[in-house]
């Protein structure tokens, strides 16, 4: 984790607004009401501290305004220095660590860390892959799974059952990476091929060469492709050519690791949010360019009006 905590961004208020609202807006700041670049800032003692005013719809906002930060008590210093160490940290960031570093209640902590990982996820992601690119996918199982799954429609849910493939009782995740590129994470319910066909046609573009193991849930959807090459694991064969599934499988390494060194109490509904808290790192990481204060930076961004309701997680 390469995070200088002496840097005054995470101590002084000021100096933490600054840094927020040019991650936020660059040099001009736009209005988080309606988008307007026609802002005034409301100087002097009669205002709060950053608060900018509109001209056009008249409302007047500050950098936290539609942010997964808005109406929160924590200091913004604070903010400023989960959102770095949530971005630097390969494994994650426990609410633990935060409680203790950031000198705050485990409890804010804890609200801070998901308001984070939402700022992280990208639900409304472009598809991956394309023309002439690889898409690997695969799935693996973590934790206990605790939700109880239909088993049809009209029928009182049973116990948690095993699925169609893979161990019983564990959640399943798919994953699907572009070569190079950025990764999708999906915690499903059940693996099921109509499932996992929907998760690859949402997040993959169908141009892409799918590179999946030998399992039965991909052959059906393969077909959608513009290829769809497998290796046989169960004969050993990890490589052929260029066809492979190491990246994918790479990423579930690291999240593993992670999950069990840093969050291994995660409550099943909780899940995807973690996992996209992984994907973020994965698909903002330093291979593909992208450092540990730029990544700060995406997040940051990336919490532009997704301000999570109490009924969503709480308050913090
Ligand atoms: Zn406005």
């Amino acid at each position: 984790m390469d995070v200088d905590l002496t840097n005054p961004i995470f101590h002084d208020e000021a100096a933490a607004r600054t840094w927020l609202e040019h991650a936020r807006w660059g040099s001009d700041a736009a209005c988080a009401h309606c988008g307007s670049l026609n802002v005034v800032r409301l100087e002097g003692e009669a205002h709060r501290a950053g608060l900018l005013s509109c001209r056009d719809c008249r409302q007047q906002f500050s950098v936290t305004v539609r942010s997964v930060m808005e109406r929160s008590h924590i200091p913004l210093a604070k903010w400023v220095l989960a959102f770095h160490l949530m971005a630097a940290s390969k494994k994650g960031v426990s609410a633990h660590q935060l409680h203790r570093m950031l000198k705050i209640t485990y409890k804010s902590a804890w609200f801070m860390a998901h308001r984070i990982r939402e700022a992280m996820a990208e639900p409304s992601a472009p598809p991956i892959g394309g023309a002439g690119k690889i898409v690997e996918a695969d799935e693996t199982y973590w934790g206990k799974q605790e939700i109880p799954q239909p088993r049809s429609r009209g029928r009182v849910p049973k116990p948690v059952k095993k699925g169609n493939s893979g161990p019983a009782d564990k959640r399943p995740i798919v994953a699907l990476v572009e070569r190079g590129g950025p990764i999708r994470v999906i915690h499903m319910p059940r693996v099921t091929g109509k499932n996992v066909r929907e998760a690859l046609v949402r997040h993959a573009d169908r141009e892409s060469r799918l590179h999946t193991d030998e399992s039965r849930l991909y052959p059906a959807v393969g077909t959608e492709f513009a290829a769809h090459e497998t290796v046989k694991h169960s004969a050993g064969e990890y490589a052929r050519g260029d066809v492979h599934t190491n990246s994918v499988e790479g990423f579930f390494g690291i999240l593993k690791r992670g999950m069990k060194g840093t969050y291994q109490h995660c409550g099943e509904q909780h899940l995807q949010r973690y996992l996209d808290e992984f994907a973020f790192r994965y698909s903002n990481r330093s291979k593909l360019g992208i450092e540990d204060t730029e990544r700060a930076v995406i997040a940051m961004r990336g919490a532009e009006g997704k301000r999570l309701t109490y009924r969503r997680i709480g308050d913090a």
